[in-house]
């Protein structure tokens, strides 16, 4: 067994009020803004995401280890 490693993020860590019980993980750090964004936009009417949120959401990320 071994294991892989991923950055995860909540929107509430970034939102603590106003965020929602959205996860993401994903293999690289462009792809989890990827995901944040489409998330953001889908989610919170967030066509773009704010330069200081994009600072929020990059001091929010976890990185985590995952039995594969
Ligand atoms: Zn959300």
């Amino acid at each position: 067994m071994s294991t892989k490693e991923y950055k995860q993020l909540g929107c509430l860590d970034v939102q603590p009020s106003g965020g929602c019980g959205f996860q993401v993980r994903a293999e690289t750090e462009g792809e989890l803004m990827q995901l944040v964004a489409t998330h953001a936009k889908q989610c919170h009417k967030l066509d773009s995401i704010p330069a200081e949120m994009v600072s929020a959401v990059k001091a929010a990320i976890k990185t985590v280890s995952v039995a594969v």
